[in-house]
């Protein structure tokens, strides 16, 4: 079997009872795919809406997962998961159910039609960062640094109150 990997998960909903969706989907991430688990989960936090204004606000979760898959055969799970959760793209960066982004695999660097990681918009999101600095503010983000240096080179806020666990 391949190495393990320490993968970071990114997690956001803002349709049908949305901290209900993204604990569906975190407990998903531990029980759901071949060959990984759940290292750690953070709080949920609530956020603006990045994209189109008129959506609800978001609730936002990262996880650590650790898995012998590799990064496209997770992102195929991550998917697999959004549709089983009954995900539908409706408009960019519009609403969703779910979304599960491969923010991290390991330290690579992949840039595919399909998939690039680290996920190119991470470091422009404090939802995405304050999660991520929870449960690993010393992980490293590939061509950028820790993820703690991250958030606090950011200057755009989406959550409330800069802090809004649930
Ligand atoms: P949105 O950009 O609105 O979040 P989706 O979540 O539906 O839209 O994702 C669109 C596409 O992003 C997917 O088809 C997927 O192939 C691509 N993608 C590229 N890199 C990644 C990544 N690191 N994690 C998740 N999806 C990615
Ligand atoms: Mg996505």
């Amino acid at each position: 079997m391949s190495e393990a990997v320490l993968a970071a998960i990114g997690l956001g909903s803002n349709l049908s009872n949305p901290a209900e969706q993204v604990r569906k989907a975190l407990h998903a991430l531990g029980s759901a795919i071949a060959q990984t688990r759940l290292i750690k989960a953070s709080s949920l936090y609530v956020s603006k809406p990045q994209g189109p204004a008129d959506q609800p606000d978001y609730v936002n979760a990262c996880a650590l997962v650790e898995t012998h898959l590799s990064a496209e055969q997770l992102l195929q799970q991550l998917q697999r998961l959004e549709t089983l959760q009954g995900k539908i793209k409706y408009r960019h960066w519009g609403e969703r159910v779910i979304d599960l982004d491969l923010l991290l695999y390991g330290e690579a660097v992949i840039d595919l039609p399909h998939l690039q990681v680290p996920h190119p918009w991470m470091t422009r999101r404090d939802f995405v960062l304050k999660p991520l600095a929870e449960i690993a503010p010393h992980l490293t983000i590939p061509g950028v640094g820790r993820v703690i240096e991250a958030l606090q080179a950011l200057d755009e806020t989406y959550l409330y109150e800069n802090e809004r666990p649930l």
